[in-house]
């Protein structure tokens, strides 16, 4: 037996409230769901120190109460960021464990372990947590596991994913491939449906775990999984609608017994202990009880919640879910009538409220329950660690495909607009060429900011990385410059950007290592970015009025240059002139305060003026045109025709 699983490859979903790991059996040709020590197919990611020892998984999990200080959970919401990160922040007020600022600004976790302090950053917990994990797994195959395929969050950016791999590391453990948590449970729906190669299925998966929210929408293809959208919030999850209930309780205590239990961290964490199971009755009972011996100064608690109520007490959390779900599917642009199945990953996604809510929103369709919530992501990450192991005959051969989570583009423009050459959510690799023109006569240097986001002005996203091309002909404004992006297999960004007439090109590599946003600020730029969306149309009405106006102006300047043809009055000269006069001082960047609607105004006086310069401008040519065709007959004039065409064309 021993002999028989040497070497096998494993896959682990480390959750952040819950982690499992499965195994590819060839000889069953099936996954299996190893179990814990406890029986159980999911371990709980939490780990306790103690004055003599250290507990992993259920047993730290249930003498979290007694010892809140040492118990350390979450780790994931920590993995890859800096202390000062707001989510961090914004976590650590709720953690009864201790965090604080360590070197390179990383979160560092403070314990006491053996009567001693202990420092541990999150790899270091996510380690022991993986640890677990191997060592359910080696004491199933009674053989030393070296390889895994870990999953992480699709929005995870490349900091935490490296950290993830450095958990790995810790561990002792090879992690051969990262993979996203939907396309894992999106591997292992196709397997369990047993997709044939030629079907093409668009699904969408719903992962709603302990504290995260993640929606993606994959298009299965010949035995390509190509993510075509995701969507998600990081701090929404099962641990939410917990606190709902436990908010509910501490009311109904005080109300009864006179006494606030709020501020008495080991009554809250019992009371939430009680709350999590009474939640996941409700998911198949319609009333639930919900008892917690001498919960405060001996008194015990004693009550019941029924389904409606935990449903009442959430729903504003259920429809932010509906919410996301929405922009998903806005963001793949793949109609809801065209998802063939919905599949619901995570625990929470249990919720039966949930659940009827996902199947009003896709219409009464049926939503798929064939695959465990629990165990899909593990499931799918132990064909990956199949696929990628030698010797295996009945896995089949499947390539995944990802997507960039934000937007990325140069400033272009008056007033530096985002100008996007790549949108969000757009398949990997993938190479987008776009045409800019200078915007000065005799530019000689061009500089292109590169920016990741969703705002409307390009300062207002995170600046990648600039260059410049510094030898432009000196030409008239409007000479087209060529801009490429590109983005390979493991997310290298390469802009590069090139003059034509003279071949002149510089690129600048973008690893997405540095400066990258994380996963928090990827979300919190998309929020923010719908919150602002009025501040942005007002920003891009503005750009544009001021583009345009400063098009006209040199069309203006361009067309007075031929006054004597013309024949402008020097009345209208004057007028025209102190209309180019005030247009510039418009467009003079110490003096942009002035409102949009004055600034149209204004440019809409000055194209009436370049319409008259134009109508004159026409005039002229005809009269040559009538010169011409009288002095030198048909043939010559039909050639002058088409010249007049041609500028009328422009
Ligand atoms: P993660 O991947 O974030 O670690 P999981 O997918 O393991 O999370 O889901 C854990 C969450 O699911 C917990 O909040 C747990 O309370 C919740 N959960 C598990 N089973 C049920 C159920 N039957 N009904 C409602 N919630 C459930
Ligand atoms: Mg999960």
């Amino acid at each position: 037996m021993a002999k028989k699983f040497e070497g096998r490859s494993v896959g682990i979903d480390l959750g952040t409230t819950y982690s499992c790991v499965a195994v590819w059996l060839e000889e069953k040709n099936r996954v299996e769901i190893i179990h814990n020590d406890q029986g159980n197919k999911t371990t709980p990611s939490v780990v306790a120190f103690t004055h003599d020892q250290r507990f992993i998984g259920d047993a730290a999990k249930n003498q979290a109460a007694a010892n809140p200080e040492n118990t350390v959970f979450d780790a994931k919401r920590l993995i890859g960021r800096k202390y000062s990160d707001s989510i961090v922040q914004d976590d650590i007020k709720l953690w009864p464990f201790k965090v604080v600022a360590g070197a390179d600004g990383r979160p560092i976790i403070n314990v006491k372990y053996k009567g001693e302090e202990k420092k541990y950053c999150a790899e270091e917990i996510s380690s022991m947590i993986l640890t677990k994990m191997r060592e359910v797994a080696e004491t199933y195959l009674m053989s030393p596991v070296k390889n895994v395929v870990v999953t992480v969050p699709a929005h995870f950016n490349d900091s935490q994913r490296n950290a993830t791999i450095d958990a790995g590391a810790i561990a002792g453990l090879n992690v051969i491939k990262i993979i996203n948590e939907p396309t894992a449970a999106a591997i292992a729906y196709g397997f369990d449906k047993r997709i044939d190669c030629d079907d093409k299925q668009n699904i969408f998966v719903f992962d709603l775990g302990g504290g995260t929210f993640d929606v993606s929408i994959l298009t299965i293809n010949g035995g390509v999984f190509e993510v075509k959208a995701t969507a998600g919030n990081t701090h929404l999850g099962g641990e939410d609608f917990d606190n709902r209930m436990v908010n509910y309780f501490v009311d109904e205590f005080k109300k009864k017994n006179k006494v606030d239990i709020s501020g008495n961290s080991k009554s809250l964490r019992r009371l939430r202990t009680a709350c999590e199971r009474a939640k996941r009755t409700l998911s198949f009972a319609f009333v639930t009880s919900v008892e917690v011996d001498s919960l405060y100064q001996g008194i015990d608690f004693s009550s019941s919640i029924t389904r409606a109520k935990f449903e009442e007490i959430n729903i504003d959390l259920f429809n932010e879910c509906m919410k996301i779900v929405e922009s998903c599917l806005s963001d793949s642009k793949i109609d809801k009538n065209d998802i063939d199945d919905v599949v619901l990953v995570g625990g929470s996604s249990r919720i039966p409220k949930v659940q009827d809510l996902m199947r009003d929103f896709f219409k009464g369709k049926d939503l798929c329950k064939s695959i465990n919530p629990d165990e899909a992501v593990a499931y799918g990450a132990a064909v990956q660690a199949a696929i990628l192991s030698e010797g295996f005959k009945t896995v089949p051969n499947l390539v995944l495909r990802d997507v960039t989570p934000l937007s990325l583009g140069i400033s272009a423009d008056f007033g530096a607009v985002m100008s996007v050459v790549i949108p969000r959510n757009t398949s990997v690799p993938v190479k987008k060429t776009q045409r800019y023109i200078t915007a000065y006569d005799n530019q000689r240097t061009a500089t292109f900011k590169v920016y990741e986001g969703e705002r409307a002005r390009a300062a207002d996203n995170n600046l990648l990385g600039l260059f410049s091309l510094s030898c432009l002909p000196g030409a008239p404004r409007g000479q087209p410059l060529e801009v490429c992006f590109a983005i390979d297999e493991n997310g290298l960004l390469t802009v590069s950007a090139t003059e034509k007439s003279t071949g002149d090109k510089k690129e600048i590599t973008i690893c997405n290592k540095k400066g990258r946003f994380s996963s928090f600020e990827t979300n919190r730029m998309i929020k923010e970015a719908e919150t602002y969306k009025v501040e942005d149309e007002n920003f891009l009405r503005k750009a544009k009025v001021m583009n345009d106006l400063d098009y006209c102006v040199y069309n203006m300047k361009n067309a007075l240059k031929k006054e004597v043809n013309l024949k402008v009055t020097p009345q209208e000269s004057q007028k025209f002139n102190n209309a180019i006069i005030v247009a510039m001082n418009l467009l003079d960047k110490n003096s942009q305060q002035k409102e949009t609607a004055f600034l149209e105004d204004h440019l809409k006086k000055l194209q009436n003026m370049l319409k008259k310069l134009k109508v004159k401008e026409i005039k002229v040519k005809e009269i040559k045109v009538k010169e011409l065709k009288t002095k030198s007959g048909e043939h010559e004039a039909k050639s002058h025709k088409f010249s007049l065409s041609r500028f009328l064309f422009k």
